[in-house]
């Protein structure tokens, strides 16, 4: 179906999709369609063509020599994850559930790999025995490795997990620097290492990740370039030649009015000398760079229906049969500290203009489950479909889907 784009309005940052007539395109096929074909709403949908057009433009902008690793649990999905292992190098898990989900889906075991805290003795042992790489972060994990390795006779691969001695700018995540639970502490690490040399674990690198949601390219890389400083400090205490260097990624999108999208461009020009200078210090190694949203975050929409319109003292409430219980983030109860509007449509109305200023909420009995508050959307009532961008990452699996005992909704890769 031939669309026109979908403009950024004063409501919204720009998305990815397109449209056709009145209707929002998901992977060519008009929402109201769509949601027939799902059967009953809400739902979340996926566009398998944005997924990839995402890649290649990460490829088009990016070092050539950068390989790309998708973090997926930003979005777990199993059809998601299949699509995903043929486009980008390799899967950054962070449990053994995702570890299943990634075999699964046919990634190749060398090209995973697994980070977190608190990895229980159980996943670590699946972990060895798939043959993935394990990104160390406590000495704790050591004896349990280098025990399942001698049991199973297989080597256990590893990478420590560093806690930088430097806090990214600009992230709204942080998860390195300063005091953290990621990751092993830059004094700590040449003490790891010796360890990991003693027990043979088979050592090849270190990674790296310094915080999430980042629009900046150029404190981006600026972390990256710190990054490969530190591990080229580090890599003097190492067991043997780095063989994989993860640069972390953190690369963000925009969620609320007024942010900018990251200039990739500007992101791709300054890794170029992140890069030369980390192949000139480990000439073998694998550079890689993991995402997660950036990947995903733009290709999905939450999906669900006006099932009621009320007016309440003059304010207009469009009481829909979607919320915070599927969509946590766009309610604002995800990690946000003061709550904005994520980009809301009405997504069989797209040509209409913004007529009234209404308020989107859920049907759980909260004031906390709210979609949009105050948000000028064309007129709408009962049947129309409401559509929430930048949900295709922390949407279903990152909502408490149990609170009220409503029917999960399903996922569709469109
Ligand atoms: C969560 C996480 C990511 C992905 O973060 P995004 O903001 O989704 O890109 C990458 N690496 C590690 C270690 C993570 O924990």
């Amino acid at each position: 179906m031939k669309g026109r784009p979908l403009t950024a309005s004063a409501q919204h940052a720009p998305t990815p999709f397109q449209v056709s007539g009145n209707e929002l395109l998901v992977g060519d096929v008009p929402i109201s369609r769509l949601a027939a074909r799902v059967g009953r709403t809400p739902f979340y949908a996926y566009d398998r063509g944005l997924l990839s057009q995402r890649v290649s433009e990460l490829r088009a902008a990016l070092p050539a020599e950068v390989c790309l690793h998708y973090a997926m649990k930003a979005n777990p999905m199993p059809a998601v994850v299949q699509h995903m292992v043929r486009l980008v190098d390799g899967i950054d898990v962070a449990s053994g559930g995702e570890l299943k989900i990634a075999l699964d889906a046919g990634a190749d075991p060398m090209e995973i790999s697994f980070a977190g805290p608190g990895k229980s003795a159980d996943e670590l042992v699946q972990a060895v025995a798939a043959g993935i790489l394990i990104n160390v972060e406590s000495p704790r994990e050591l004896p349990i490795l280098s025990d399942a390795s001698a049991r199973l006779g297989v080597p256990a691969r590893v990478a420590v997990r560093v806690n930088p001695d430097f806090e990214i700018k600009g992230s709204r995540m942080r998860m390195g620097g300063g005091s953290k639970q990621f990751g092993v502490d830059v004094e700590q690490v040449a003490s790891v290492l010796e360890e990991i040399g003693a027990r043979r674990l088979e050592f090849e690198g270190f990674h790296l990740f310094a915080g999430s949601q980042n629009l900046d390219a150029r404190s981006i890389c600026e972390a990256q370039r710190r990054a490969v400083e530190l591990a080229i400090r580090l890599a003097e205490s190492a067991p043997n030649t780095v063989k994989s260097l993860n640069l972390g990624g953190g690369f963000g999108i925009p969620y609320f009015p007024g942010e900018q999208p990251l200039d990739l461009q500007a992101a791709g020009e300054g890794m170029q000398a992140v890069v030369a200078e980390a192949r000139r210090a480990f000439p073998e190694a694998k550079l890689i760079i993991e995402l997660g949203r950036y990947l995903v975050g733009e290709a999905g929409v939450y999906v669900c229906r006006i099932v009621d319109r009320k007016v309440s003292r003059g304010r207009v409430f469009l009481v829909t049969d979607g919320g915070l219980h599927h969509q946590l983030a766009a309610s604002g109860n995800f990690g946000q500290v003061i709550r904005r509007n994520y980009p809301v449509a009405i997504g069989n109305r797209m040509g209409a203009p913004d007529l009234e200023t209404v308020s989107v909420v859920g049907p759980l009995c909260t004031p906390l489950d709210l979609l949009a508050e105050q948000m000028p959307l064309p007129a709408a009532g009962p049947g129309d479909l409401v559509v929430v961008f930048q949900s295709g990452a922390y949407g279903y699996s990152a909502s408490p889907r149990d609170f009220l005992s409503h029917p999960h909704p399903p996922e569709v890769l469109v």
